[in-house]
């Protein structure tokens, strides 16, 4: 049976996270989120956790070797269990692009079909949607909710998640200093990524993150071409 491998590719707050999670609540497709993986070392107090707690905190990438080999790890012992599988947050450099490509290209990942959506939201609307972001601080969960007023990301319980009734917290991260470096980071590295995606002869698959999530829910389902109706 043929699997996908979507990479949602897009600036932090474009909504790959919440998207991921709607993806997982109502179609079973599993998430790998690398920030998520990254917290959790950081909770648990690893080695790991120790080496890249300062970097995480003021919106510096992580170095590839250790990304890639946390990936690369999960998907050997993870890659077959699932249909779909969501990359939110990674690759965020060529060299990590690269290394998926090598890994895709191993006989174990052969019915595994890449797919890379790009979620595209301005700047502005990345500072708007971070300072107003919170999330569960169950490292469980770790569901994304907006504390704006009126957003339809909104928790039914103020600071309370509605999946697992944790608490919810602001991210380290999201402080304007660590929101404008992670931009920049991002924008030093998507033209370069899209540029090696397309070498590679990979179609990049334009979505409007701008839109409400149920729409930007849809435009994924048709454009991937997951679902055509
Ligand atoms: P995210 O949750 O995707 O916004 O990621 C939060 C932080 O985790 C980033 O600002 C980086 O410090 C680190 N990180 C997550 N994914 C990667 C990656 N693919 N490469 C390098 N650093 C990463």
């Amino acid at each position: 049976m043929q699997k996908n491998m979507l990479i949602f590719l897009g600036p932090p707050g474009s909504g790959k996270g919440s998207l991921s999670q709607l993806f997982f609540r109502r179609e079973k497709w599993q998430q790998l989120s690398t920030g998520n993986l990254c917290r959790q070392h950081i909770i648990n107090k690893t080695e790991i956790g120790k080496t890249i707690d300062f970097a995480m905190k003021s919106g510096k990438l992580i170095s590839d070797s250790l990304i890639i080999s946390m990936v690369a790890d999960w998907l050997r012992g993870n890659g077959q269990k699932y249909s779909t599988i969501i990359l939110d947050g990674f690759p965020r450099t060529v060299e990590q692009a690269s290394a998926l490509h090598e890994l895709l290209l191993q006989p174990e990942f052969a019915d595994m079909k890449l797919k890379v959506v790009r979620v595209n939201v301005s700047d502005k609307a990345v500072h708007e949607r971070l300072t107003g972001r919170t999330i569960c601080e169950n490292n469980k969960c770790q569901v994304v909710y907006s504390n704006h007023s009126g957003s339809q990301l909104g928790p039914v319980k103020e600071m309370v998640c509605d999946i697992c009734s944790c608490k919810l917290v602001r991210r380290h991260d999201d402080n304007i200093t660590a929101i404008d470096e992670r931009l920049q980071q991002y924008h030093k590295h998507e033209n370069a990524l899209i540029a090696f995606f397309n070498s590679v002869g990979e179609t990049i698959i334009e979505i409007n993150g701008e839109e409400p999530i149920e729409l930007v829910y849809e435009q994924v389902l048709k454009n991937t071409g997951i679902r055509t109706s």
